[in-house]
């Protein structure tokens, strides 16, 4: 089975291309949705994080406070590593499981949509990586307007990630999302049919 990676951008619509392919029928793996999962009430990670770097990281229901986490955690380095040292493992595993899920159910192959593919190296473990493009100046329109998010903000996310010509370089098929949503569906039709042929 081939390991599809796909990534963009904040507000690039990479969420929009993942459901586009989910619902043709592609097993889609979502980072940001492991990295939530691995962390609620009764998984082992969060008693870990709280043992770390203390219960009131935790609400009255025993749920993460995330951004307590956050202040602690990225208050140094080695913070930071410890935070990557409980959480980095559960995420990896949980990945691989659904990977294995989706070979074992016969599919061709399975895409991972990942935020930070290239920022971390992962894209070169993929045997085929989708970059969904758009101008920084669009994506920060968009980010204010559907997210709503502040343009500062928005500014500053974008800026913390792989500049747009890095994840670019990695990329073996571009989906170009400066057009509206209806010139994005014939795009994820012709990547379909790559996928297939892989
Ligand atoms: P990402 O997952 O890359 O951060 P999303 O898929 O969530 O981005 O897209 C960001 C926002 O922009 C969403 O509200 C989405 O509906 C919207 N969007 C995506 N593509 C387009 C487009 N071509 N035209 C207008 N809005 C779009």
């Amino acid at each position: 089975m081939k390991k599809i990676g796909l990534t963009g951008g904040i507000g690039s619509g990479k969420s929009t291309v993942a459901k586009l392919l989910r619902e043709k029928g592609a097993p889609v793996i979502d980072a940001d949705q492991i990295a939530r999962e691995i962390v609620e009430p009764g998984q082992p990670a969060l008693a870990e994080l709280a043992e770390a770097f203390g219960e009131d990281i935790l609400d009255a229901d025993g749920r993460l406070i995330r951004p307590a986490l956050a202040a602690k955690a990225f208050a140094s380095d080695e913070a930071r590593a410890l935070l990557n040292s409980i959480t980095h493992p559960r995420i990896e595993a949980r990945t691989a499981e659904l990977f294995a899920k989706a070979e074992a159910e016969g599919h061709p192959f399975a895409v991972w949509d990942m935020p930070l593919l290239v920022d971390n190296g992962h894209d070169k473990k993929m045997d085929f990586v989708v970059v969904v493009d758009v101008d920084k100046e669009t994506r920060v329109e968009r980010l204010v307007k559907f997210r709503g998010l502040d343009e500062q903000d928005a500014r500053r996310r974008i800026a913390a990630q792989v500049p747009d010509e890095v994840r670019l370089a990695a990329a073996d098929f571009v989906v170009d999302n400066n057009g509206n949503l209806p010139e994005l569906v014939p795009q994820v039709d012709k990547l379909w049919e790559i996928l297939c042929d892989l």
